[in-house]
């Protein structure tokens, strides 16, 4: 088992030298590095960034699991977007500010949706509705954006993940929240959310996680010609905010993969945008 994403920890026991210091490890990894001057896929990004050696340990088998596409198929954005350190944080991504909401998030959502201005209907298709629902001001739609259109442009494509659950009779059965398994198993990984939420029980549960190509829509999958179905669509959209005051925000909206701190900054721009809109009319 190594630490991920790479760091000095993970090139100290990948290469078996305990003692790599930081600039040790910098040249190490120029050595290792493919010259390429710029990267046109992921591949090509994590070839020019870490070598072949650690390409072939950490990516190349993950990304053809987690996508069903070789890594030379997929934009940069898809492998670069994961950190690479010369110290010794082996944390996911490298904010400042690294928490989650004290009582959860069905709480915090809980709070934000309770006010007597807000009506909630669960369990029904956006579709099914729309004739009976007159907005008095505007439309937020969170829906997949080719959906709202009919599919008439065709259909974008999602990644999807089957989940199976695990219960343990242990306090813990794995000794952190994720393991990836890159090069083994059909699942690609495995999370222990108990390390997160931090429950006090006696019993555990592990989920597995395989990826799918049918399923409900969890990734937009980054390719030019994705993008090029997804920027068509974007036109519409445009088109019906202007008309018809629909505005098209969040991830299965805007064909877009975002963190959650992300998709939290998107809302409110789209809220800021929305409310100097109408506070100018
Ligand atoms: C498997 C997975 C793991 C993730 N892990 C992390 C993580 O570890 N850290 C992190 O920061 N982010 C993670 N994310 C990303 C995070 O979940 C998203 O950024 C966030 O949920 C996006 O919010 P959203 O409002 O855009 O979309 P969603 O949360 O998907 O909300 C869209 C809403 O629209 C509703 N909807 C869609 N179509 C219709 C319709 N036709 N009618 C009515 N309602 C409809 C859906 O039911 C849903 O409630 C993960 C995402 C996935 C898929």
């Amino acid at each position: 088992m190594f630490p991920f994403p790479i760091n000095l920890l993970t090139l100290r026991q990948f290469f078996k030298k305990p003692d790599l210091t930081a600039e040790e490890a910098e040249a190490l990894l120029e050595s290792k590095r493919e010259k390429i001057a710029n990267p046109a896929n992921s591949e090509e990004f994590v070839l020019s960034r870490v070598g072949r050696e650690l390409y072939e340990a950490f990516y190349l088998g993950y990304t053809l699991k987690q996508w069903g596409i070789h890594p030379r198929d997929l934009a940069p954005s898809v492998c670069g977007r994961i950190p690479v350190r010369l110290n010794t944080d082996e944390r996911y991504v490298d904010h400042k500010y690294q928490v989650t909401p004290a009582d959860g998030f069905t709480e915090m959502f809980r709070k934000m949706i309770d006010n007597p201005n807000i009506e909630l209907r669960l369990g029904l298709d956006y579709k099914e509705i729309r004739q009976q629902i007159k907005p008095e001001v505007l439309t937020i739609y969170t829906g997949p954006v080719d959906e709202y259109f009919d599919y008439k442009l065709g259909r974008l494509p999602w990644r999807s993940l089957h989940f199976e659950f695990k219960e343990e009779a242990l306090e813990f059965a794995q000794p952190c929240v994720q393991i990836n398994y890159s090069n083994d198993f059909d699942y690609t990984r495995t999370v222990e959310i108990k390390h997160v939420t931090q429950q006090k029980h006696p019993y555990t549960v592990i989920s597995y996680e395989y990826p799918r190509a049918e399923g409900d829509p969890y990734y937009p999958i980054p390719r030019d010609v994705n993008k090029q179905l997804y920027d068509e669509y974007k036109l519409l959209a445009d088109t019906e905010t202007k008309e018809n005051n629909v505005y098209f925000c969040g991830r299965l909206a805007e064909y877009k993969y975002f963190n959650t701190d992300e998709v939290l900054e998107r809302a409110l721009n789209t809220f800021n945008l929305i409310k100097e809109r109408y506070e100018h009319k």
